[in-house]
């Protein structure tokens, strides 16, 4: 999936194709599934407020935190200038994307970036890589249950070999090691955490993580540390989990519930916040 489709560093994949294409009047044809994936991106963009833009590629970029915080180390990281951010930031934003979505004719659907504008989709890579997973087991009529791990995004299918629930820990943003809760499911859920721990480099004190505010060009600092989505499809949930940790709780609730998906927010101090449906899955650690 990442080769073919979603990563910006491979040459043979459909969104490196999209993103040389920025600024081509043409535009840049893109596969129907493709056309799909973006164009629920650029609603949640629009009912979020741009707080989640996959267009947010020439900013990704200036930051590059995923680089250093994979590499281990900070030194010879530096924040972006103010003038990088800002040039940066001129090259974001979903309202300037054009899709023309598969007409009648059968004639292929396009996509329009002006000139500069690169996509991201790392914030749903995850979560859409659980959906084609669970296409997979579907086929297999001989996997009567499974869970799915695929870093900050869970898959839970069927039913355990016990009859028991599925139990999911919740990791605890300030000791990643440890959680503050577990999750029990039943049958077939996605969860998606984001969380300001799980890429990120200090400097001076100061974290610097991966998810990012298209409203100021830095690291989104709303009040919480992580944000954790259930709901029944893996775009959604890992889409929402990285939006609702840019809005902050009381509109990143709102947003969750506007997609009748279950949240669970930990703020800076520690406390817990969650949607009513999540009170039923969720048990806090004592
Ligand atoms: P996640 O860990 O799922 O929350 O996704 C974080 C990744 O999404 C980052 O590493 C960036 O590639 C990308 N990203 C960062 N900020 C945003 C944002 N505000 N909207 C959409 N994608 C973002
Ligand atoms: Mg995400």
């Amino acid at each position: 999936l990442e080769q073919e489709s979603l990563s910006w560093r491979t040459e043979t994949s459909e969104v490196y194709r999209i993103n040389a294409a920025a600024g081509d009047g043409e535009g840049c044809p893109v596969s129907d599934e493709m056309a799909g994936l973006l164009q629920e991106c650029l609603e949640l963009s629009g009912k979020s407020e741009g707080a989640f833009d996959i267009t947010i590629g020439a900013l990704t970029r200036v930051w590059n935190i995923d680089k250093w915080a994979r590499e281990g180390e900070t030194e010879g990281f530096r924040p972006p200038s103010p003038e990088e951010r800002e040039s940066a930031l001129e090259k974001c934003g979903s309202g300037r994307v054009r899709l023309e979505w598969v007409t009648g004719d059968g004639s292929q659907a396009r996509i329009y970036l002006p000139e500069g504008m690169q996509l991201d989709l790392g914030a749903v890579g995850k979560g859409l890589a659980l959906s084609r997973i669970l296409e997979l087991l579907e086929e297999e009529p001989e996997v009567s249950g499974a869970v799915v791990y695929l870093g900050g995004s869970v898959l839970t299918y069927g039913s355990r070999p016990d009859g028991g629930s599925w139990k999911i820990g919740i990791a605890d943003p300030s000791d990643p090691s440890s959680s503050v809760g577990i999750l029990t499911l039943e049958g077939q859920w996605c969860v998606s955490t984001s969380g300001d721990y799980e890429r990120y480099v200090t400097v001076d004190g100061v974290r610097y993580h991966h998810i990012l505010d298209p409203a100021t060009g830095y690291p989104a600092r709303s009040g919480l540390c992580s944000v954790t989505i259930v709901c029944g499809s893996g775009l959604l949930a890992d889409a929402l989990s990285t939006a609702c940790f840019v809005l902050g709780s009381e509109q990143g609730l709102d947003l969750a519930k506007s997609y009748g998906a279950e949240a669970l927010l930990v703020e800076e101090d520690g406390t817990l916040r969650m949607t009513e449906g999540m009170r039923e899955i969720f048990s806090a650690q004592e």
